[in-house]
Formats: C-alpha cells, sequence, structure tokens
C-alpha cells in the first residue's frame, strides 16, 4: 500500500562545528518522504519555488516519489539554517524564510485521496488538517509536529490530535504539551486528547511508544559518528510509516518492528549532511542493521 506524505519541502542550510552546507534538498517531507520509499510507494504534497534546484527533483523521482501532489510556483523555496553545537543535541535555527510557503494551500490530486496510509509530517497543524479533509476514509493517519506549533498553534494541534491515530513527537514536547516532567505519564495524558499511539522520540536514546497493548521501549541504533542529525526524526517516522504500508497483518503487531525499522533509517540519515547518506542507502543495509539491532537488544 502506498503512502501520502505532505510536510516541508526545503532548502536547508547547515551548520556543523566541523563543516558548513548550503541549501541542500530538506524539510520534513522530503526526508520521510525518502524514508518512506525503502519500504512503500510514496506520494508527495508539498510546494517549491521556481529556485527549486532540478536535480533535487530528479532526486525524489530516483525513489519513485509520485510528484504530481508538488506544487512548483513562481517565488523562494521554503528556507531553513540551523547550526549545531559540539554536542549535537543542541541545535539553534538560524532563520526561516516561509517563501512560497506562506501562500501554500495544499490540493489533493484525485488519486492521492484513497491513500490508506497519511503522514502528515511536520508543518503548521492548519495545513495538516486541510490535507487531511481531503483524504477519503485513510487506514492510519500520524502527525508529527515541533515545537514551535506548540508556541504558536496549540489550538489547531489540539483540534488535529482528535482525528489522528497516531501522534509522533520528542520528550520535551511530550513534556511542553502536558506540563508534566515524566513522559510516561505525559504519554497518558497525550492519549486523552485524541491519538490511540503516542510516540515518544528521545534522539540517540531510542524511543517509547504507548498504545492499547502497553508500552515498546525502542533503542536507536548506536553511531559511531553522527555527520548531521537533521531530518533524523522525519526519517524516522517516514521509515516506520513506510513499513506499516509494506507489512501484512495488523498495524498494532507490526508498530514495533515499524519503529525498529525507523529508527535504523534515521540513523543512516545522521550519517551525512542533509539526505546524502539516506539516499545511497539500499533496503539491504537497512535489513543489515535491524538484525543488528535485534542482536545488541535481545535479553
Ligand atoms: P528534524 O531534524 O527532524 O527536526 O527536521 C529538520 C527539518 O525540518 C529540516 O529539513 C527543515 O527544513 C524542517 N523544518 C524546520 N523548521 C520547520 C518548520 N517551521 N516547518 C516545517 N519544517 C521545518
Amino acid at each position: 500500500m502506498s503512502v501520502l506524505v505532505v510536510g516541508s519541502t526545503a532548502l536547508d542550510s547547515i551548520k556543523t562545528p566541523k563543516a558548513e552546507n548550503p541549501r541542500l534538498l530538506g524539510g520534513s517531507a522530503s526526508h520521510a518522504g525518502v524514508a518512506a520509499s525503502f519500504f512503500a510507494p510514496v506520494k508527495l504534497v508539498g510546494v517549491v519555488g521556481d529556485d527549486f534546484p532540478k536535480k533535487y527533483l530528479s532526486l525524489y523521482r530516483q525513489h519513485n516519489i509520485d510528484l504530481e501532489g508538488l506544487q512548483v510556483v513562481p517565488g523562494k523555496t521554503f528556507h531553513w539554517s540551523g547550526e549545531y553545537e559540539v554536542n549535537m543535541n543542541n541545535r539553534r535555527t538560524l532563520g526561516t524564510e516561509l517563501g512560497v510557503f506562506a501562500t501554500f494551500s495544499p490540493a489533493l490530486p484525485k488519486d492521492y485521496q484513497t491513500t490508506p496510509f497519511v503522514l502528515l509530517a511536520n508543518i503548521a497543524p492548519s495545513l495538516q488538517q486541510h490535507v487531511l479533509d481531503q483524504m477519503r476514509k485513510p487506514k492510519f493517519v500520524v502527525a508529527d509536529t515541533m515545537d514551535l506549533w506548540l508556541n504558536i498553534a496549540l489550538q489547531d494541534l489540539l483540534k488535529l490530535m482528535k482525528r489522528i491515530d497516531a501522534l509522533v513527537l520528542n520528550d520535551s514536547e511530550a513534556r511542553q504539551l502536558t506540563n508534566d516532567d515524566n513522559v510516561i505519564t505525559a504519554a497518558g495524558k497525550i492519549h486523552k486528547l485524541g491519538p490511540k499511539f503516542v510516540i515518544i522520540k528521545k534522539g540517540e536514546h531510542g524511543s517509547i511508544l504507548s498504545g492499547p497493548s502497553g508500552l515498546f521501549i525502542a533503542p536507536a541504533y548506536p553511531l559511531k559518528k553522527v555527520v548531521d542529525p537533521t531530518g533524523a526524526g522525519d526519517s524516522f517516522v517516514g521509515g516506520m510509516m513506510g513499513y506499516l504500508a509494506s507489512a501484512k497483518g495488523s498495524i498494532e503487531t507490526n508498530l514495533r518492528q515499524a519503529i525498529i525499522h525507523g529508527s535504523v533509517v534515521a540513523s543512516f540519515c545522521c550519517e551525512g549532511f542533509g539526505l546524502k547518506a539516506t539516499t545511497k542507502t539500499t533496503r539491504a543495509d537497512i535489513d543489515r542493521r535491524v538484525r543488528e539491532l535485534e542482536k545488541m537488544t535481545r535479553v
């Protein structure tokens, strides 16, 4: 089955203590879409300006990503710039230029509207809702978010949460959303706001799934070297949704494996700037790391 991914399609300028890379292919939908494409066909919804390099469109195509829902309009592509400290868990946003995203109104092609798996990757919750409004009976809807929307669009996010099956957010966002310092009890409070499944990301320390059959504690793949963690969260959720769309059986049964596959795709993402390492990865590389991770965590 296929996955519809809506989110930011961006140019990212990224600075780490070791290097600086301007105008890379980035955005939550780019990272999530490429990650999902290792497992299932992807339909992309987003907008770019007429400055968007053709080679980046080719890159999406190389991953068999359907671009019928990607608008190319006059103006500037969304541009995000960020800087990492020596401890790469600490990132500072240097600038966000919305460009063509400021007036973006997603209109889904007809054959996108029946896509069974819907990934509302990080973008304004009002846009995530607008996409969901156009979907017909999706099988599984997951939304990702970020602290910015908790700060400036909380009411929209709360409305969205009543309409989704799963919410993915990081531990500090879970604490902020619930006013609770304990992520386990925070997950319980998030369920009460709507989603049946809550997935809390803890960066290099893995993630926690909370659902009807309890908790699942998922590790992150232990990397010796992180080059650039930008997009790791998006790759995680993209890999997870791609795996779910490709797997037979019930979603709840497949979610644990899906999370492990998402963690592994995220690990590849961290090994290069932007999408450089992810796009060089193969399904065989992913499966190899999944086996390693399973071996490392078996009790
Ligand atoms: P992550 O490292 O998983 O938090 O995701 C980083 C990606 O999010 C980058 O590729 C950015 O282009 C994108 N991004 C940053 N700020 C925003 C925003 N306000 N809305 C949507 N996407 C964003």
